[in-house]
């Protein structure tokens, strides 16, 4: 038996039984007579204690050659620790080690292995099985397995059906490009690898399964950006018989179930917000609503006056940072400057300070009297002491520049809290989005997304303003799940791809699987897919979604552990029938 106790376990009740441990070594103290080591596992960290007196010299010497990270075995008795530690479970007792069995050496990590290391990120994800030893890291996959665990036993109750789908599939578009498999038995072909289940949960709703969901890995091959993975992990459901009510309920319990049983929060009946209510309000479509700092837009009570830049804009939208009548003219020509970096683009801004005497001083008082700058502080809610923030121009532009500057004063004020959470249902999402690049009208969700009916007629006059039955669920500023209902006759399937610019031909080749489907009795469905890595950093208080990825790749895609991507040799390629010319 290796050991018969782990390092987390020891208390003061076991004092007097002889006991055997194993596990890492974390840390030794020598003081030449009596030496102390930390060993280290999954579940905690115990003291051994070798003494001169009491251990026998073989032990003590072998002890002397243990380095950090060491694997090894003790046998020896509980004690009471003389100087306790009162900041580990374990901390009131020792082992006395009376036997010392080294498993395996190790070499000097390349950084220390505690809670809080030297080693940078990169370096850190290199050496990611040293990285799991530290306990920050451990406990964040364990968090996650505690998460998927609930997901899994809530759908499991509620009457879903956890389905595998394939892995080497064909293309399915969502909005990402995919990345290949060539296949070997068949020259000049490839597989893609699912961006997401999509069109599979559908075929198990034709399949009569009714309520399916999957835990499932997805691929996208995205520009990189920071924090997301190529790789990535999904909550995917689907239900039949549904309406866009029904799927809110569903998942907002799920969602509302994780929050207690994880975090301990109750959360009332989530709100719902539309699309366009969230764009006016925040400038954004997955709003952070732990705070106000709601947008007041100024058109009817800005452009009355000599001021060009105003009366020349699009849109004129004004937002109170409270507290802000303090900052300096230093602090705010620094915020100037920030909404002016290439990242947010913003071309300047207006700012009215709301003075604690009821009076405003404005950097534009040269075209605004106190009347007007009143009326300011009333549509964007501004109260004494507060600032008024104020862009113009393109009003989807100066909405998306806004709020960059909401979230980044709302991180600077602490408003942010991780350990509060308020999640909202976004609705009625834009069926199609303009795309300047091809001139084309793309799927805002996904191809199978269905209009809503009522605005079935615009799609052939203003297809820009067809609303879906498409759904975001959206918790502290982020999009954590998002879906809709789908499109379930063979018609209408038709006309979006048609809308989409695909020749019948193109939706015959690419989604004739589906389109035959529905041919054979489809029912009304719909889902959502939650992404499993976010929600389960915000459930866990951080921002970042690697940390919760046992092996992540960097921010380049990358896994430097492994080093992948890399090259094939020539004949691996050759089988593949595959040449490279480069
Ligand atoms: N397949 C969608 C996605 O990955 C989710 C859904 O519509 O159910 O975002």
């Amino acid at each position: 038996m290796y050991r018969t106790h782990s390092n987390g376990e020891l208390r003061l009740t076991n004092v007097g039984q002889e006991v055997t441990l194993a596990g890492w070594v974390q840390k030794t103290r020598d003081k030449g007579f009596m030496m102390w080591v930390d060993l280290r596992d999954r579940y905690g960290i115990t003291q051994l204690i070798f003494d001169e007196e009491r251990t026998p010299k073989e032990m003590m010497d072998k002890a002397k050659t243990l380095g950090r990270e060491f694997v090894i075995q003790v046998k020896g008795e509980v004690i009471e620790r003389i100087s306790k530690n009162k900041n580990i479970p374990t901390g009131e007792v020792e082992i006395l080690v009376k036997e010392l069995t080294i498993l395996n050496g190790s070499i000097v990590p390349p950084f220390t292995i505690e809670d809080e290391t030297d080693g940078g990120d990169e370096l850190r994800m290199k050496y990611r099985y040293l990285d799991i030893r530290r306990a920050p890291v451990r406990d964040n996959l364990i968090f996650r397995h505690k998460v998927a665990i609930e997901v899994r036993k809530y759908l499991s109750d509620k009457g879903f059906i956890e389905v595998e789908t394939p892995v080497l599939i064909k293309s399915t578009p969502e909005g990402a490009r995919d990345f290949v498999v060539p296949s070997r038995m068949n020259e000049g072909q490839f597989y893609a690898l699912p961006q997401s289940p999509q069109t599979f949960k559908q075929l198990l709703m034709v399949g009569g399964l009714d309520k399916y969901f999957q835990i499932v890995k997805c691929f996208r091959d995205e520009d990189l950006r920071a924090d997301r993975q190529p790789e990535f992990t999904q909550i995917d459901c689907e239900m039949a018989f549904v309406e866009q009510e029904d799927i809110l309920n569903a998942f907002e319990g799920l969602t509302r179930h994780l929050l207690k049983e994880i975090n301990g929060v109750d959360v009332a009946e989530f709100p719902r917000m539309t699309y366009d209510e969230a764009m006016k309000k925040y400038g954004n479509d997955k709003p952070d609503i732990r705070f106000g700092m709601e947008f007041g837009e100024l058109n009817e009570v800005a452009q009355h006056k000599e001021f060009s830049v105003f009366n020349n804009a699009e849109l004129v939208v004004g937002m109170a940072v409270p507290g802000g009548s303090s900052y300096t003219r230093k602090e705010i020509d620094k915020l100037i400057e920030w909404v002016k970096r290439p990242q947010v683009g913003a071309s300047g801004m207006v700012y009215v300070k709301c003075n604690e005497d009821g009076t405003f001083k404005s950097s534009v008082d040269k075209f605004y009297d106190q009347e007007d700058l009143t009326k300011w502080a009333e549509a964007t809610g501004a109260k004494a002491g507060d600032l008024i923030c104020i862009l113009s121009g393109n009003t989807d532009k100066v909405r998306t520049q806004l709020s960059a500057l909401r979230m980044e004063l709302a991180e600077r004020l602490g408003l942010r809290k991780p350990t509060e959470f308020a999640p909202l249902w976004v609705v009625d999402f834009p069926l199609l989005e303009w795309d300047e690049e091809t001139k084309r009208y793309h799927a805002m969700h996904h191809p199978f997304t269905s209009p809503k009916p009522e605005d079935m007629a615009l799609l052939d006059t203003d297809p820009g303003k067809v609303r879906a039955n498409a759904y975001d669920m959206v918790l502290n500023g982020n999009e954590i799940g998002g879906g809709s209902i789908r499109i379930h006759d063979k018609a209408t399937q038709a006309l979006m791809f048609d809308h989409l610019g695909f020749t019948p031909e193109e939706a015959k080749e690419q989604f004739g699987f589906l389109m035959n489907a529905f041919e054979y009795g489809a029912p009304p469905h719909g889902g959502l897919a939650f992404g499993l890595d976010r929600l389960v950093a915000i459930l866990g208080g951080q921002e970042t979604i690697r940390d919760f990825i046992a092996f992540p790749k960097n921010n380049s895609g990358r896994d430097v552990m492994i080093d992948a991507p890399s090259k094939i040799d020539e004949n691996q390629l050759k089988e593949l029938n595959l040449k490279l010319d480069l």
